[in-house]
């Protein structure tokens, strides 16, 4: 008995293991300038003629907006992702500059 239940227990697991890194999604909070945006082009992509819009929220954040057509956008990432790295151009000393001065903050915490 035991030699089917636990090879049967290591594939759901395994299963539950690929669907979380590849699939599994939460709500993204957004700001209320953010979801302005995404209805805009929502407006201009589909050419809706709607003139209103709401936030669509979800314990106190902005998650998306729901359009006057009915249309309703939630914003949602992967639970496994990893954050944006900050890539500094050094041909631009600006940025060069600006990732100094933010790595120098760094120090001084
Ligand atoms: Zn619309």
């Amino acid at each position: 008995m035991l030699e089917i239940i636990v090879p049967a227990l290591w594939t759901l697991f395994t299963v539950y293991i690929v669907w979380y890194c590849t699939s599994a999604k939460h709500y993204a909070p957004i700001t209320s300038t953010e979801a302005k945006m995404l209805w805009v082009l929502h407006r201009n992509g589909v050419r809706c003629n709607a003139k209103r819009w709401r936030e669509v929220r979800r314990i106190g954040k902005i998650i998306g907006f729901e359009c006057e057509c009915g249309h309703k956008h939630i914003q949602k990432r992967p639970i496994v992702s990893s954050a944006p790295a900050l890539q500094i151009d050094a041909k631009n000393p600006m940025l060069a500059k600006l990732g100094s001065s933010k790595k120098a903050s760094f120090e001084r915490d």
